[in-house]
């Protein structure tokens, strides 16, 4: 069966899929025409973890190109199974120490680089991997990514660490705050990023209840799950 063929048969198995995606992509786009941005500076990551890989087959059916996971054995399995198609993939999980190498082999994108000790075991002088710093925005060092106050000494580390591109900043809003606020934060702290890293001026920001703040905030990579593939079958 090609790979058309196995596509058209993967969306038949998610009712509802190409609806929710088409009504994302209709928000997004008002968002940014809001915004007085242009379309083509933000990128939608759709998240998959927990999901079938039959559902990234439609995904990619229905055009999409840049795909999210989180968990390690998940996103290799699946990065594997699915070779074939012409796919980016985001690693957006927290990165363990002793997977970094793993995890580069397969992943385009790294979106939670958040201590020293994974720049180290992530440098490479064979390839180059795309790379956000990922700023924790609580208390609460469980949540992933460095404190603010340890964005600027990381991010000079990644500059300075060979087989790394830094994109920008990564962040997560915090639960029970205004995410617009938060966004703006993050924007705040990328402004000056940029001031050591000039072509760092990505932002990976925004989720399925918050991404049209991420977008009035300047988010250039939104990473939504459950808004488009629906509810995850297993939540942790
Ligand atoms: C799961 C996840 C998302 C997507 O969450 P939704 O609320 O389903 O859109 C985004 N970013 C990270 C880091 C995640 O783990």
């Amino acid at each position: 069966m090609t790979a058309t063929h196995r596509g058209e048969r993967a969306l038949s198995s998610f009712p509802g899929l190409a609806e929710r995606l088409a009504a994302v992509q209709g928000q997004i786009a008002d968002a940014v025409r809001l915004a007085d941005r242009s379309a083509d500076d933000v990128t939608t990551i759709v998240v998959t973890k927990f999901h079938p890989a039959g559902l990234i087959e439609a995904l990619a059916e229905l055009g999409v190109h840049d795909i999210g996971e989180n968990r390690h054995q998940e996103a290799q399995a699946k990065a594997q199974q699915l070779s074939a198609l012409d796919l980016r993939w985001h690693f957006i999980g927290q990165v363990q120490g002793k997977k970094a190498r793993q995890v580069r082999a397969y992943a385009d994108v790294i979106h939670a680089v958040d201590r020293e000790s994974l720049v180290s075991a992530l440098a490479s002088t064979e390839s180059v991997v795309d790379a956000f710093v990922q700023v924790n925005l609580t208390d609460d060092p469980a949540r992933g990514g460095a404190s603010p106050d340890a964005v600027l000494p990381l991010v000079e580390r990644v500059l300075e660490t060979p087989g790394l591109r830094l994109l920008g900043l990564m962040a997560v809003a915090p639960l029970g705050a205004a995410p617009r606020a938060a966004f703006a934060q993050v924007r705040e702290l990328g402004e000056r990023v940029r001031q050591v890293a000039p072509d760092a001026t990505k932002l990976s920001m925004g989720m399925s209840a918050d991404y049209a703040d991420a977008v009035a905030e300047g988010a250039t990579h939104l990473r939504i799950g459950s808004a488009i593939t629906g509810n995850r079958p297993i939540e942790r």
